[in-house]
């Protein structure tokens, strides 16, 4: 398969009837940042942060992020950035957090989790992340978030930067807009609670999947188990959206099952208003988004969560 640019360039992708969807991009760091823009993305919906911290001795410094944030975003400019921040698990090796020995890596200390206890190095992120937002369209997101108080905690430990900041005549987006993922089935049920806590939320249907069938991605044996096409996971979906919307917010997908051609129809029909895809995948989405008609999709999302299996949800696709 050899990616093609977008057809319709950085237009926003409109179904037949009208109906307008921001594609966005994610990335891992500068390098991919001006290859989304190349493939027609309207900005980045999951900068993982990841990379940053991995395969070092020490963690990077705010200079180091501010640098790489602030140049990703100028290469975006005026579309948005999306950083999440560090989401990383007992299953990688970092010698500055004392990660190893985890039985179960992803039922484990990460994401918002470790960010909370790790003081110091969140708020090196943070600041990193709100500095480099100055002039910018930048929007932070919060990986792992199984509860209100989590999000609670870190919008405080956000509060008490931007004081830092301010009180050291430091520039930064005193607005920039907050978002949590949902990728933890706790954060679905509570949405209601979550949703008037931000400005946005991003379904990370790879750990949802994974989370609600009780099967870890990363174990060939049980895998394909969790499966974004599971009308479990979708059902999840539709529940985050109707909640999301409820509370005047926008709802994004930014896991794998966005950048798959067969899921964009369902998830456009349930309502998501942002597919947050690789870079190469953008072009297909918008093209597939572009032969809708929003009617006939919602249709479809309702047929289908009234379906039994991912292999049923599939087949009725194929048509
Ligand atoms: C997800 O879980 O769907 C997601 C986007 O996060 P990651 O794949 O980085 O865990
Ligand atoms: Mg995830």
């Amino acid at each position: 398969l050899i990616p093609q640019p977008s057809p319709i360039g950085d237009q926003k992708a409109i179904t037949e009837d009208g109906h307008s969807i921001s594609v966005v991009a994610n990335i891992l760091g500068v390098g991919d940042a001006q290859l989304a823009i190349d493939f027609g993305a309207q900005g980045v919906g999951n900068l993982r942060t990841e990379l940053l911290y991995l395969e070092r001795l020490t963690p990077p410094t705010e200079e180091e992020q501010f640098n790489i944030y602030r140049a990703i975003a100028d290469i975006l400019n005026p579309y948005p950035l999306t950083i999440r921040t560090v989401d990383i698990g007992g299953d990688k090796p970092v010698p500055y957090l004392n990660l190893e020995g985890e039985k179960n890596p992803f039922l484990g200390w990460r994401g918002i989790r470790q960010s909370l206890e790790c003081e110091d190095l969140f708020k090196t992120q943070l600041r990193a992340i709100l500095r480099a937002s100055e002039g910018n369209n930048i929007r932070l997101m919060f990986p792992m978030v199984a509860s209100v108080g989590e999000i609670r905690a870190a919008k405080a430990m956000l509060t008490e930067v931007k004081q830092e900041l301010q009180e050291k005549g430091i520039g930064f987006n005193p607005k920039i807009p907050v978002g949590v993922m949902i990728e933890i089935p706790a954060a679905v049920i509570m949405a209601d609670k979550i949703a008037p806590e931000v400005d946005f939320l991003s379904l990370g249907t790879n750990d949802l999947s994974q989370y609600i069938m009780a099967a870890d991605r990363t174990n060939a044996k049980v895998a394909k188990l969790a499966d974004g096409f599971e009308p479990a996971v979708l059902r999840m979906v539709a529940q985050t959206v109707k909640i999301g919307h409820k509370e005047g917010i926008k709802v994004s997908v930014c896991g794998q099952i966005a950048s798959n051609s067969q899921a964009v129809p369902i998830l456009i029909g349930l309502g998501v208003d942002e597919l947050s895809v690789n870079p190469p995948s953008i072009g297909k989405v918008k093209e597939v988004i572009s032969g809708l008609k929003l009617e006939e999709v919602q249709k479809l999302a309702d047929q289908v969560l009234n379906l039994e299996s991912a292999q049923e949800v599939k087949d009725f696709i194929n048509g």
